[in-house]
């Protein structure tokens, strides 16, 4: 405060550096313990941070450009991976750093590629010399899921403009997909509704054992035998959609258990062929609102399987 006073450029005097390596150790430890106190459960709201790029904080060279409230520049940012599904088991990471000299109040944000709409933002207290990042795992600001597509992640000063993003090359965008196709193996597709018989769901036939993985995150809500039909099955209640995903003639019994949560992609079972089946194949249905035999009726899932099939 009274050193500015005086009128006289901070970053120039020894003494002025001094102060600032000073306040970035004060700050650095502030950060410590914003990160700490982060709420536990906020699984997309996480505040990692990583290695804080080598030694005292940047406080010597390279700061320059953050004198007279200029553009503020991204140092490094990069997302990985490029593909997510949504509440998958993999979750976009967005690791970003800031250049300058002094810790800044930054928005990072979710950008739909194809209206430029926010989708998520987050806030952080930025340092330079400080590596953070978010996650996203494909859900929107209301709630839900955000939908299929091409979005990208962007840091902004918070009210205020978009970081220039000239030195930091990595690859900022992620593709988003709502489902994923569950037979992770090789496959061909049975008969699908109706088939002459009042057949409710879509058959794929795959090699027995062949890994089934949850085509929507949800929570299982049956998980049960029938030996004169569905053999080994389960029903999962899709996440932010109110339609039930229901799996049968799996090999054994699913891993998962009544009331678990489960995520997009989380392995579920293996193809068999119990109950009054066939070969071996999963038989796949989907229910719409409020549900399998809960008043919901079954949907044609056959285009919705293969379009699934082929981003998966
Ligand atoms: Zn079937």
């Amino acid at each position: 405060m009274q050193l500015r006073n005086t009128g006289r450029p901070l970053a120039g005097s020894p003494l002025g550096t001094l102060m600032i390596a000073a306040a970035t150790t004060v700050l650095a430890l502030g950060a410590g313990v914003a990160s700490a106190q982060a709420p536990a459960g906020a699984e997309e709201d996480y505040d990692a941070i990583e290695a804080a790029g080598g030694g005292g904080t940047g406080t010597g060279g390279g700061g320059g450009g953050d004198g007279g409230g200029g553009g503020l520049s991204l140092k490094l940012e990069n997302v990985s991976p490029g593909k997510i599904f949504y509440s998958g088991t993999w979750a976009a990471k967005f690791r970003f750093e800031i250049d300058g000299s002094r810790e800044r109040e930054v928005k990072v944000e979710v950008i739909d590629h194809r209206d430029h709409e926010v989708v998520r933002d987050w806030n952080r207290t930025a340092e330079p010399g400080v590596r953070y990042g978010v996650t996203w795992r494909g859900s929107a600001a209301g709630g839900g899921a955000a939908h299929l597509g091409r979005y990208f992640f962007r840091v902004r000063e918070r009210g205020g403009k978009v970081l220039s993003r000239t030195e930091a090359r990595g690859d900022r965008y992620v593709k988003h997909f709502p489902h994923k196709f569950p037979v992770r193996g090789r496959h061909t597709y049975g008969d699908g509704i109706g088939a002459g018989r009042g057949h409710r769901g879509q058959d794929v036939f795959a090699d027995c054992g062949t890994e089934l993985q949850a085509a929507r995150a949800g929570r299982v809500q049956w998980k049960a035998y029938q030996g004169s039909g569905a053999g080994y099955y389960i029903v999962i209640d899709g996440k932010s959609t109110g339609k039930d995903y229901v799996y049968m003639h799996l090999k054994k019994p699913s891993p998962v258990k009544e009331g678990d949560r489960v995520r997009t992609g989380q392995r579920i079972g293996k193809v068999g062929e119990s109950g009054n089946a066939t070969g071996c194949h999963l038989h796949f249905e989907l229910w719409s609102a409020p549900g399998w035999y809960e008043g919901g009726r079954f949907l044609n899932p056959t285009k919705k399987l293969k379009a699934w099939d082929g981003w998966s």
